[in-house]
């Protein structure tokens, strides 16, 4: 989130160089290579193991020799990749101003092109032999067995796959599906001509998008607040007839795709990469809205405590309680291992270790890229790119990566380099549990009652965010589809009238209405650029506050709950999504496993009200 505040603002302090921070503070790529003559040698071993991809063609149905050594030769090009990729382009977001390295980088690029181009025969070459067939090289060949979920989930993906003369069609398509996305973009931002306001304190503010999420976050005047939502949601009223029709376009085309190849709907096409049942978004959605309580509490309890006489979706993220506490990065270096206690001493080992072993890159410096991200790199380890700045924000993103970092260091252990990888489905669970533990660790620790309040509410903005919010929206794509699905109109009206009926189901009376709200949905790029995507965060919050509800049972309780836990880090992306989680005692096609987020939420929200009283 920006938090750029156009009355509030400090000017900030100048960037250091890279030079200037001590090594202990930065990551140590030489894990990777020791210098780059030796990225070039492996870049040029690389380049002629993907040349030996096209000798393979026309060979596999020789049997299960053949189809073994491609499998391999995959592998080996994999793991080689993931090496000359990463050390190029962590070394690049180190210093993006760098040009020989951004000329690397795209080298690298280069060489994946030709890498796709040279085992593009594969998969069509595969799919000609039938999978009895394949299935009875396995018998025979035990290396062949490691591949079995591989290649038995790509018959599987194969079902809604068309022929040749189908597929052809399909692809003559993609030139102009695109385009309500690329109109929408140009709408909404290239063309857009951002509104001028004057502010209570008289100053004019130009309200980009930035600005007035900055307003919404830091302004506590709530006429100003007012006044940035109208000004930003009269551009999308003024269009909101375009932005109708290029939504319907998105709609029609997911549903055209959908019939093309034999889907009952559009989302049985969205959740079959995954193998995802329709039962788990149409769960995830009934049950959240039937347990909207919470939600409505801590909004009016935001609307008491803020001392507003009607609350709008404008006075949601103004914060309650403000310390300007620092939290610096030695003393979060201690409290993040013990925040992990719960989940046994060797994971809280392998945590410090990861923390002291030059695989974090801590500090901004000039020309760095910018937010946080963890980096697996296959045969060294993963990598973690920071901008911390001592503020509590910052210590919860560190505790985020970690989790990520933590879940690619126990799949890398465990697994072969081709189920080494995790889907998105799975991948925010241990980044969001490692978020839950930490703040309850600091929850435990903390003597300030201020801060314990900050800490409450980040927590619960984080669920509300994270979890309500995107469950809101998943429910409003779903409603969307459907009009199209049953040959309704999508008029702008029709949109407006879902979306702004989702807003009151789920806010109920704590909320004040402003006509304007019918307009939001024109406002989030998602919904144009990633049909059905970000309900994957609703579920794995789900998931992780399951985790950390049997983590919170007994002493016997907790530990099965630990071995599950990594049992399913440890597992990678060796099966589909959802029978790793059940494994790990998460089903999230039961509202039991959805009802643990509300149930947190429910406890947060108790503990802010006896701490604000
Ligand atoms: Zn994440």
């Amino acid at each position: 989130m920006d938090t750029f505040s156009p009355a509030e603002a400090t000017a900030a302090p100048p960037l250091r160089e890279r030079s200037e921070i001590p090594d202990r503070f930065k990551w140590d790529l030489s894990h990777i290579f020791p210098d780059w003559e030796a990225w070039q040698r492996a870049y040029d071993e690389l380049d002629r193991k993907i040349s030996e991809g096209a000798a393979f063609q026309g060979t596999l149905a020789q049997g299960a020799d053949r189809l073994l050594a491609v499998y391999q030769l995959r592998d080996e090009v994999g793991q080689l990749a993931h090496k000359v990729w990463y050390y190029t382009s962590l070394a690049y977001d180190q210093d993006q101003r760098d040009n020989l390295l951004n000329a690397r980088r795209q080298q690298v690029q280069i060489l994946f092109a030709k890498d796709a181009q040279a085992f593009s025969w594969f998969d069509p070459e595969l799919l000609k032999i039938p999978l009895t067939t394949v299935q009875q090289w396995m018998t025979l060949q035990p290396e062949l067995r490691v591949y079995r979920f591989a290649i038995e989930d790509l018959y599987r993906r194969q079902e809604h796959v068309l022929d040749d003369k189908g597929e052809h069609l399909l692809s003559l398509s993609t030139r102009f599906s695109s385009t309500p996305r690329d109109a929408y973009a140009a709408l909404s931002t290239a063309d857009v001509k951002y509104p001028t306001i004057q502010l209570s304190n008289g100053a004019d503010v130009t309200v980009t998008y930035g600005q007035y999420r900055a307003i919404l976050a830091t302004n506590r005047d709530q006429r100003d607040r007012a006044a940035a939502f109208h000004a930003i949601h009269g551009l999308y009223a003024a269009n909101v007839n375009t932005y109708a029709a290029l939504y319907s376009a998105v709609l029609q085309g997911d549903w055209f795709h959908s019939q093309a190849r034999g889907f009952a709907s559009s989302l049985d096409a969205a959740l079959h990469g995954n193998n995802i049942p329709t039962a788990v978004v149409e769960n995830l959605i009934e049950t959240t809205r039937t347990n909207v309580e919470p939600l409505r509490r801590y909004h009016r309890l935001r609307k008491k405590v803020l001392g507003l006489e009607t609350y709008h979706t404008y006075d949601t993220t103004i914060p309650l309680v403000h310390v300007d506490r620092r939290y610096p990065y030695n003393d979060v270096l201690e409290w993040l291992p013990a925040s992990v206690a719960p989940l046994g001493q060797e994971y809280q080992r392998q945590l410090r270790d990861a923390l002291t072993s030059g695989w974090i890159d801590v500090y901004e410096n000039s020309g760095k890229r910018s937010g946080a991200y963890s980096a697996p790199v296959y045969g060294v380890h993963p990598y973690m790119l920071l901008n911390y700045n001592d503020t509590l924000d910052d210590v919860f993103t560190l505790a985020h990566e970690a989790g990520h970092s933590m879940h690619t260091v126990l799949s890398h252990a465990h697994q072969p380099f081709v189920y080494s990888g995790y889907e998105i489905f799975v991948a925010e669970v241990p980044s969001t549990l490692s978020e839950a533990l930490f703040l309850d660790y600091m929850l435990g620790r903390t003597t300030d009652e201020r801060e314990r309040s900050v800490l409450l509410q980040h927590a619960i903005d984080g669920i509300v965010a994270t979890f309500y919010t995107q469950v809101m929206f998943a429910d409003y794509e779903l409603q969307a589809h459907r009009l199209v699905e049953q040959g309704k109109p999508v008029t702008a009206e029709a949109l407006g009238d879902i979306y702004f009926g989702l807003l009151k189901a789920y806010h109920g009376d704590a909320y004040d209405y402003d006509e304007l709200s019918r307009v939001t949905w024109a406002r989030i790029p998602h919904f144009y650029s990633t049909p059905y995507y970000v309900y994957q965060y609703a579920t794995c919050f789900a998931s992780s506050a399951q985790v950390m509800k049997q983590l919170g049972g007994g002493e016997a309780e907790r530990r099965e709950a630990v071995d599950r836990y990594l049992t399913l880090l440890k597992s990678g992306g060796s099966d589909h999504p959802m029978t790793l989680l059940q494994k790990a005692g998460i089903d999230l096609s039961k509202p039991e496993t959805v009802r643990a987020v509300v149930d947190q939420l429910d406890a947060l929200v108790t503990r802010l009200e006896k701490e604000i009283s």
